[in-house]
């Protein structure tokens, strides 16, 4: 190149150009110091890693802890507290404006420790999900953690992938790009490599690919010219700063409910405030009395302590190789009615192997299993043979490893398909047949390739016609679909390799035998392209191909179902979840399968609940819904129709959970209720578009995702039965007391001690709940059921009731045995807390009585009530505490009178339960 500044840039260090849409391709290479071919070396991108550091965004905690701890701050609970501060300072009750301003801190520290502690949970599931790259270096391909991107490296991009970094596009075949996540607009645009003037912006710059955008179509290269902050997105990223809150619909509805409780309280304390004065109370004592109303009946725990237990149910469901990517999926997917899942690979193992191969002249079948191409082809009678060539049987393998794209690789004497698992099965049998890939590629050169699409359902390649005289003559390769394929077809060949008329009916009940066994069956088929009929390379695409193909044969491949997944689907559907098979394979293949996974009754017989594409596309939209309730297999399905059955299902009110891994599924995955995307096999697209991500694929996660999502539902609505009684019956004692004009049974300071430990040492130990033995044997939960149903009303005023009931009589009881006022208040205060704890394991399981559950299958219950007992000895010991807190020591005989309420109200509460107890089945 003559052009002395480009060529002195190669030797120059990396320097990434500003406006590299501005400049031809070949110019941003030469400035970023790349190898246009051979991209950057190992070495220098090491370096470049360094200098530039990983292509990451920074942590999306944008809030610092003291933004944070800010945060905590910023609550009305807060305000009323900080104002008593003042006001009981004001009014010289200097002990009770300490008391009130430490409960203000451990409040918030609190708050503080649970958030981060659930944000950090959060946090790390991101990383659980890697996106990777397909980057040029050293002249090879490699896969890369997208974070390991460095400007100057060469990128593919190809359909389903996710943009890594901002790249200036070097190449682009019919390329298009979903920049929603930058403009906000959602129809793909189209990419080339043209120089823009330098003006253009970044939305119509279509010589670029920004980082976080999605390949909906096509393919193309790019070289990176910013990564990690300081790409486009990173400056949204700036901009925006962390949006997404923790927050999902059930806390936004508790948020709610506990403001508006907070407002009803504040105004009931206002008015206890009112009454005591006008009963010419002392102004002080009433005064911390109506806060401490206030403050012992606000429920301030709710919010965080929803968070809390969705937080732990992520990270349950993380264990078992389900990630959450959005916190409300948790809650949605314990009601979960239906789950649509793939068949191939999450059903299945997605491990083809071909066991027969029909032609026209008869069936063949191969021995050998996996990938490994040790196996031969042997007749029905077990003999083994050989195809001759040209013969129908030859033109089959070879068909099946001429049009295909997959690569079968041995590492330590195991083989494994690199690519589609369908295609590899093909290379295999080929191998079994002497006809591999490297000797196919030899006698038929490829010129040319339509890919596969599950639209087409077929794929097809342009090759030398390895049988022809001329040496120009071509060939077309078709497999695909059998329908598909076998309706193209006017010819097909004879057993003697010569042509006659299509037999469609032949291959079609051919094809019906051989999926009736649960095997997935493709056909294959040929087109001779002679002198003016030869068509150029560059021009081949799907109207290409000729009507008129020769049908060769069939080959059909075993796939067995995944060990785990006729527990998964039993599990399911005694749960009360119904599951849907949705699939492209053929109706016959699909069914077979859903027999061996349970899906369908071995043994029933008449008409089974399957229906097609076809069916689906006949249907109007008043018979579909009701048609698609009642199919449990639904094949030949397109990737459109997926969206329609989601929106037809959740017509009928369900809660839909659906499966999905190429780019066409995203918007079947956004409309449903719980889109779940494949961790391995699945495009970067489908990931963004679902709310889960499994990471192995496999149908028993999503079982196990709907069971822990049950299970942190449950723990929720266990704390929430324990904190309102809780709440309600600090909120009594006191109101009570000022309204008779009575002494305080608890005063306002020790109020704010129970309120403060309790919540903490017990209320929140419920979100370690284990899940329950029988989640999944009861039906889903009806997500329009309020929280607080009626048992549940009248369970939190029956303990309420409880609370206030026991520390009054204890306190009256104790005054008139002749203790004084600080060890009577002692007492009741005792009583609180214990009946509190006592409540608390009550509440670990909604029907089974409490003695019924393992005592050691909730350790930080048991660390929680330790530690409360602790605090309850200092409070009634220690001096000290004696003296902030207005208690005094207590003797055995009130400890023993304590237990007696305690066990009296733990009786109450247990018939209660085994009254209500929903009569269950033998
Ligand atoms: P599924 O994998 O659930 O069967 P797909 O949409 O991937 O759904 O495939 C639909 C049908 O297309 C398959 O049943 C098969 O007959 C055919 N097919 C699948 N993969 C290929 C491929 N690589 N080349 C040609 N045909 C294919
Ligand atoms: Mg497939």
């Amino acid at each position: 190149m003559a052009d002395p500044t480009t060529s002195e840039s190669a030797t120059r260090p990396a320097h990434p150009p500003d406006a590299a849409h501005g400049l031809p391709a070949h110019e941003v290479v030469l400035l970023l110091a790349t190898d246009p071919e051979r991209g950057l070396g190992e070495a220098e991108a090491a370096g470049r890693l360094l200098r530039f550091g990983p292509n990451a965004l920074p942590a999306t905690r944008s809030a610092g802890p003291l933004r944070r701890l800010a945060r905590q701050l910023h609550n009305p609970l807060i305000y009323v507290l900080l104002a008593s501060v003042l006001v009981t300072a004001a009014l010289g009750e200097l002990v009770d404006s300490t008391v009130i301003l430490g409960v203000v801190v451990v409040n918030a520290a609190v708050g503080f420790v649970q958030e981060s502690r659930a944000e950090a949970a959060l946090e790390g599931l991101r990383s659980m999900v890697r996106t990777t790259a397909s980057v040029v270096r050293e002249g090879q391909v490699r896969s890369l953690a997208s974070a390991e991107l460095v400007p100057g490296d060469l990128v593919v991009l190809e359909e389903g992938a996710k943009v890594p970094a901002d790249l200036r596009v070097t190449r682009a075949d019919e390329l298009r790009v979903d920049e929603s996540a930058l403009t906000g607009e959602s129809a793909p645009v189209a990419k080339d490599e043209v120089v823009l003037p330098d003006h253009v912006a970044v939305a119509d710059r279509r010589n670029m690919a920004y980082s976080g955008t999605l390949v909906t179509t096509g393919s193309g290269t790019g070289v990176v010219v910013a990564t990690g902050a300081e790409t486009e997105l990173g400056d949204i990223h700036r901009l925006v700063g962390a949006a997404e809150g923790l927050s999902t619909p059930l806390t936004r509805k508790l948020a709610w409910f506990s403001k508006l409780l907070t407002v009803a309280i504040v105004a009931l304390a206002a008015a206890t405030f009112g009454v005591g004065l006008l009963r010419g109370q002392e102004m002080a004592e009433t005064f911390t009395a109506a806060v401490a109303l206030a403050v012992g009946a606000i429920p301030e725990g709710l919010p965080a302590a929803v968070t809390i237990t969705l937080a732990i149910g992520v990270a349950r469901m993380a264990r078992r190789r389900a990630v959450v990517r959005r916190l409300p999926a948790v809650e949605t997917l314990g009601s979960t009615t239906v789950v649509c899942s793939d068949k191939t690979g999450t059903l299945t193992q997605n491990q083809m192997t071909v066991r027969a191969v029909w032609t026209p002249a008869g069936e063949v079948l191969l021995t050998g299993s996996g990938y490994a191409p040790d196996g031969e082809l042997c007749d029905g009678a077990g003999a083994t043979l050989a195809p001759a060539p040209r013969s129908a049987l030859w033109w089959t393998l070879l068909v099946g490893v001429a049009c295909n794209d997959a690569a079968l690789a041995e590492h330590d004497g195991r083989w494994r398909v690199v690519g589609d698992p369908t295609e590899g099965a093909m290379l295999v049998a080929g191998a079994k047949a002497g006809l591999g890939r490297d000797r196919v590629e030899a006698l038929a050169p490829r010129e040319a390739t339509v890919p596969f699409s599950s639209e087409r359902r077929w794929m097809a390649t342009l090759h030398r016609d390895p049988t022809a005289v001329d040496p120009t003559d071509q060939v077309v390769a078709v497999k695909g679909a059998v329908e598909q394929v076998v309706e193209r077809c006017t010819r097909q060949l004879r057993a003697d390799g010569s042509l006659g008329p299509v037999d469609r009916t032949l291959a079609l009940e051919a094809a019906h035998a051989l999926a009736q066994q649960g095997l997935r069956v493709l056909a294959t088929a040929v087109r001779p392209l002679t002198g003016p009929e030869r068509h150029a390379p560059a021009t081949f695409d799907a109207g290409a191909v000729p009507d008129d193909l020769v049908l060769t044969g069939l080959q059909a491949m075993l796939d067995p179902p995944r060990p785990a997944a006729a527990r998964a689907v039993a599990a399911c559907l005694a749960a009360g979840v119904s599951v849907k098979m949705v699939t492209g394979d053929h109706a016959a293949t699909a069914t077979a399968v859903a027999r061996q996974v349970g899906l369908l009754d071995q043994s029933a017989t008449g008409p089974a609940p399957v229906l097609t594409g076809t069916d689906l596309a006949a249907l109007d939209a008043e018979e579909l819904p009701a048609a698609v309730d009642s199919a449990v297999v639904l094949a030949r399905v397109s990737p459109e129709q997926k969206l329609r059955l989601v929106e037809a299902l959740q017509g009928r009110g369900h809660v839909v959970a659906m499966t999905g891994d190429g780019v066409n599924d995203a918007p079947a995955l956004r409309q449903a209720d719980i889109g779940v995307a494949m961790g391995t096999g699945g495009t970067e697209v489908a990931k963004d578009a679902a709310d889960m991500v499994l990471l192995d694929d496999d149908f028993a996660t999503i079982e196990a995702a709907v069971e822990e999502g049950r299970g942190a539902f449950d723990n929720l609505t266990k704390f929430i039965a324990w904190t309102l009684p809780t709440n309600i019956g600090e909120g009594l004692v006191i109101l009570v007391a000022i309204l008779l004009g009575a002494a305080l049974p608890i005063l306002p300071t020790q109020i704010l001690w129970i309120n403060m430990t309790t919540a903490v040492l017990l209320g929140l130990m419920l979100a370690f709940e284990p899940r329950e033995d029988g989640i999944m044997t009861r039906p889903p939960r009806d997500p329009e059921q309020p929280l607080l149903t009626g048992a549940l009303m009248a369970r939190i005023l029956l303990v309420s009731a409880l609370l206030v009931a026991g520390s009054w009589w204890l306190f009256q009881w104790e005054q008139s045995r002749g203790a004084g006022l600080a060890e009577a208040r002692t007492a009741a205060l005792n009583v609180f807390v214990v009946v509190e704890a006592v409540y608390l394991f009550s509440c670990r399981s909604p029907t089974l009585p409490a003695w019924r559950l393992g005592l050691f299958t909730n350790r930080w219950l048991l660390v929680g009530v330790s530690a409360q007992a602790a605090g309850q000895a200092a409070i009634t010991y220690l001096p000290a505490m004696n003296a902030v807190f207005g208690t005094a020591p207590l003797p055995a005989g009130t400890w023993l009178r304590i237990a007696a309420v305690a066990a009296l109200a733990g009786l109450v509460i247990a018939t209660d339960k085994r009254l209500r107890r929903p009569t269950r089945g033998p």
